[in-house]
C-alpha cells in the first residue's frame, strides 16, 4: 500500500478505457460483448485509490495477498457489499480459512495440499463454496507456482474425484518477455479437453490477446490504477 492516491482520479477513465478496449476485442474475435469480464487488480493500492472506481460502478476486484486484501476490503466490502473479490496470488495452506472469508473466487489453485485444506475448510467457512480455478504454469518455470501442463488433466481429476472439488476453469500467466498468445491458446486447449469453461489470462499488456484467444476473465491492474 504505498501508492497515493492523486487528487484527481485518473482511475474512472483508465476504467472506462479497458472496458471499452475489452469490449472492442470481443467484437473482433466475433464473441458477444460481455464475454470478458474485467478483474480490476487492486494489489498495493489503498482503499482510497480503489474507491473510484467503485464509483464508477467495478465490482469485481483482484489481490495478490490475503493479508493485504484483510487490511482494506472489509471496510470497502460494508460500503459496497456487492463487490466481487478474486484471489490471484499463491495461497498459503495456512491461509486457506482466511482466504476463505474474505475472497468469492480462487484463481490459484495449484497443488494437491491444497485442495485438500480447501476441502476441509469450505464447509466450515459459513459462507459459499468460492468459485475455483487451477492455475497452470504454461511455460514450465520452475520459480512460479502452477500445475505443469503435462500434469493437468490428472490434478483436474483429483480436485473432482478424490477432493469433490468443483473447479470452473484455469488461469495463467505467461513468461516474461515472451510472445503471451501459445501460453493463452494453451490453456484454453487444456480447458477445452476437460470441459471447463471458465479462462482467466490477460494482464494490461495483453489482455486483448487473451480476449481474442478466448478468455472469460482478464485480470487488469495498471492500466487502470497506474503503476506500481
Ligand atoms: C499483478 C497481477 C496482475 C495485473 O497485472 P498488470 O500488469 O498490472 O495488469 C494480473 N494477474 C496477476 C496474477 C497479478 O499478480
Amino acid at each position: 500500500m504505498t501508492a497515493a492516491s492523486p487528487a484527481v482520479s485518473t482511475v474512472p477513465l483508465y476504467l472506462a478505457e479497458v472496458r471499452a478496449a475489452i469490449a472492442r476485442a470481443c467484437r473482433d474475435a466475433g464473441r458477444p460483448e460481455d464475454a470478458a469480464r474485467l478483474v480490476a487488480v487492486s494489489k498495493t493500492f489503498d482503499a482510497d485509490a480503489i474507491r473510484p472506481a467503485l464509483e464508477a460502478g467495478q465490482r469485481r476486484f483482484g489481490e495478490n495477498r490475503v493479508q493485504e486484501a484483510k487490511a482494506k476490503w472489509p471496510e470497502l466490502k460494508a460500503e459496497y457489499p456487492d463487490v466481487e473479490l478474486h484471489l490471484i496470488g499463491p495461497l498459503q495452506s495456512n491461509k486457506v480459512r482466511e482466504a476463505l472469508a474474505l475472497f468469492d473466487v480462487i484463481h490459484t489453485l495449484d497443488r494437491p495440499s491444497l485442495a485438500k485444506e480447501l476441502a476441509k475448510e469450505i464447509p466450515r467457512s459459513g459462507r459459499p463454496a468460492p468459485r475455483l480455478l487451477v492455475q497452470i504454469n504454461t511455460g514450465e518455470e520452475p520459480q512460479k507456482a502452477g500445475v505443469a501442463p503435462l500434469e493437468a488433466d490428472g490434478f483436474l481429476k483429483a480436485c473432482r474425484d478424490e477432493y469433490g472439488l468443483a473447479v470452473e476453469g484455469l488461469m495463467c500467466i505467461p513468461p516474461a518477455g515472451e510472445p503471451a498468445a501459445p501460453h493463452f491458446a494453451l490453456l484454453a486447449t487444456i480447458a477445452r479437453r476437460n470441459g471447463l469453461s471458465v479462462l482467466s489470462m490477460g494482464m494490461s499488456g495483453d489482455y486483448e490477446t487473451a480476449v481474442a484467444l478466448g478468455a472469460t476473465h482478464v485480470r487488469v491492474g495498471s492500466a487502470i490504477f497506474g503503476a506500481r
